[in-house]
C-alpha cells in the first residue's frame, strides 16, 4: 500500500510510524516541521500507554504530581496525583514522533500540501513545490483547520470550536499544575510546568471579545498568583481546539472510501478538558491497526469501542460542568480522600465520564464523613492559609537534569529557598 499523511504532529507521524512498521510506503507532509505547536502540552498517562516511549527520561518533560484547583471563588484544593501527568515542549514532543518515523523509513517532506485530487480510486497529492505523489490512501492528519477535511468530503458535519490563548512564562518551572474556574466561562485556565518555562493558557468559546475577556482573566490571575513580575517573560500564543460535530458515530465523520482522519482533523478532543493528544495517538493506532488487517471500517468500530459516547456526554454536560454551583462544590469535595482520588483518575484519563455518577454516588458516605472531620478540624484549628502554587525560578539552579523526568526539583517546591521570589499573595 502507498499512502501519503497529511500533517507531522502526534497523529500524523505515529500513524505514518505503524504503517511503515507493518510495509507500506508512506509519505509524510508537514507544513511547519519543528514549530512549537499553541498547547498544554500535558499527556494524561492513557496516552502513554499508547506510546510508552513518552516515560523515557530522553525526552525532556516534567511530571507534575500535584493539582492546585481554584473554584470561581477562589476556593483552593491540592490534590496529588496517583499517576503525575507528563508535559512535554510540542517541539521536542513532535520532533520525537517525527525522528520516529523517519527511523522507521517514512519518507518525509517538510512541505505544506496545497492540493488533493482523486481519480480512478488514487489519490494525487501535490506540496508547495508542485510535486505529486500518488497513493492509494489517504490520511487527514493536519490539525483543526487542515485541508483534508474539507477536500475529502463536502458533506462532512462541522466540527465545533472553542479557543485556547495563552502565554508561555519562560525561566519558571514546577511540579504542579494549576487549573482555575471562572463565573462564567465554559472553559478554564491552565498553568503547566515544563522543563524550562510554564504553558499557561485559558480555553473557552469563540465569538466577539472573548478572546480579549479570557486574557485578562488570565492576566489577573498569573498577577494574583505569581506577582507583576511573570509579565515580564511572556510569549503569547493562541490557536483553535476542534471537537466533535454534535450528531453522529466517529463512522460518520472519521473514514470514507480511501480516506480517514486523525486526531484534531477528525475533531477528537474532549470538549471538556480539550485534551487531544491522547485521542490523537489512539486514533493513529487504532487506523495503522485497521489498515494493516485490511479493513479499514475496522477504524471506527475500534474508535467507537474504545471511546464511543465519551466525547458525547463531554459535551452533552459541558454547561453542567463548568457552571460555578458546580465548580464550587466540586472544589470543595476535591478536599476530601475519595474525591480527590476521583479528579486524579480524571487527570490520568482512567475515569470514563460514563461511570462518574456511579463512583461519586458510590463515595457520598465516605465523603460526608470526611466532610465532617474537615469542618471539625477547621473548627478547632481554624481555617488553614492557602499556601499558593510552588513556582521554581530557574535561575537560581533549582532544577537538574538526568532525573526520571529528565529533570528534576532539588528543593522541595513547597518550601521556597531564601532569596527566591515568594509565590504571590
Ligand atoms: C491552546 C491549546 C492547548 C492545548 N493543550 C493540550 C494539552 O495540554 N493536552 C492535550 O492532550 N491536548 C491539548 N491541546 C490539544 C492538542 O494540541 C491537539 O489535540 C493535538 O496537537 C492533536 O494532534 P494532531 O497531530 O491531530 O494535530 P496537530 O498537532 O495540530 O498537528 C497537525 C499538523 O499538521 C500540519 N499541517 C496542517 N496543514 C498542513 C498541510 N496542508 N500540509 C502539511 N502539513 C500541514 C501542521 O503544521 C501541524 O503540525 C491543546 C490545544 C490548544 C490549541
Amino acid at each position: 500500500m502507498r499512502a501519503a499523511v497529511v500533517g507531522g504532529g502526534p497523529a500524523g507521524s505515529r500513524v505514518a510510524e505503524l504503517l511503515c512498521r507493518q510495509g507500506a510506503r508512506v509519505f509524510l507532509y508537514e507544513a511547519r516541521p519543528g514549530w512549537e505547536k499553541p498547547c498544554g502540552g500535558g499527556v494524561p498517562e492513557r496516552g502513554v500507554d499508547f506510546c510508552p516511549f513518552l516515560a523515557d527520561p530522553s525526552l525532556p518533560h516534567i511530571r507534575a504530581r500535584r493539582a492546585r484547583i481554584y473554584s470561581p471563588r477562589g476556593r483552593e484544593a491540592l490534590v496529588a496525583l496517583a499517576e503525575p501527568l507528563r508535559i512535554y515542549c510540542r517541539t521536542q514532543l513532535n520532533g520525537h514522533f517525527l525522528r520516529r518515523a523517519q527511523e522507521q523509513g517514512v519518507e518525509v517532506f517538510p512541505k505544506r500540501v496545497t492540493s488533493l485530487n482523486r481519480e480512478a480510486g488514487a489519490w494525487s497529492v501535490t506540496d508547495a513545490t508542485g510535486r505529486s505523489q500518488v497513493v492509494d490512501f489517504l490520511v487527514g492528519a493536519d490539525g483543526a483547520s487542515g485541508i483534508v477535511r474539507g477536500r475529502v468530503a463536502k458533506s462532512l458535519p462541522q466540527l465545533r470550536q472553542s479557543l485556547g490563548i495563552g502565554y508561555y512564562l519562560d525561566g519558571y518551572t514546577s511540579d504542579e499544575i494549576v487549573l482555575k474556574f471562572f463565573d462564567s466561562l465554559d472553559g478554564y485556565l491552565w498553568i503547566f510546568p515544563r522543563p524550562d518555562h510554564l504553558a499557561v493558557g485559558i480555553c473557552g468559546p469563540t465569538g466577539a471579545g472573548n478572546s480579549e475577556r479570557m486574557l485578562l482573566d488570565l492576566k489577573r490571575f498569573l498577577v494574583e498568583l505569581y506577582g507583576v513580575r511573570v509579565l515580564g517573560k511572556m510569549r503569547s500564543y493562541g490557536a483553535r481546539i476542534p471537537s466533535p460535530p454534535p450528531c453522529g458515530g466517529a463512522q460518520d465523520y472519521c473514514a470514507g472510501e480511501g480516506w480517514a482522519l486523525v486526531g484534531d482533523a477528525a475533531g477528537l478532543v474532549d470538549p471538556l478538558t480539550r485534551e487531544g493528544i491522547h485521542y490523537a495517538l489512539a486514533s493513529a493506532t487504532f487506523l495503522a491497526e485497521a489498515l494493516c488487517e485490511g479493513q479499514p471500517d475496522g477504524y471506527a468500530r475500534r474508535w467507537e469501542a474504545a471511546f464511543g459516547g465519551e466525547l458525547e456526554w463531554a459535551s452533552a454536560h459541558l454547561k453542567l460542568f463548568f457552571s460555578p454551583r458546580f465548580m464550587e462544590a466540586f472544589t470543595r469535595l476535591s478536599l476530601t480522600a475519595p474525591v480527590a482520588a476521583i479528579v486524579s483518575d480524571l487527570i490520568a484519563g482512567r475515569q470514563k465520564y460514563a461511570s462518574l455518577r456511579g463512583r461519586l454516588t458510590a463515595c457520598a458516605p465516605a465523603v460526608g464523613l470526611a466532610l465532617g472531620a474537615l469542618l471539625f478540624q477547621r473548627l478547632v484549628a481554624g481555617r488553614p492559609r492557602a499556601t499558593g502554587p510552588a513556582l521554581v525560578p530557574l535561575e537560581n539552579g533549582w532544577i537538574a537534569p538526568g532525573s526520571a523526568s529528565g529533570y528534576r526539583v532539588e528543593s522541595p517546591v513547597t518550601a521556597p529557598a531564601r532569596g527566591t521570589p515568594s509565590i504571590g499573595r
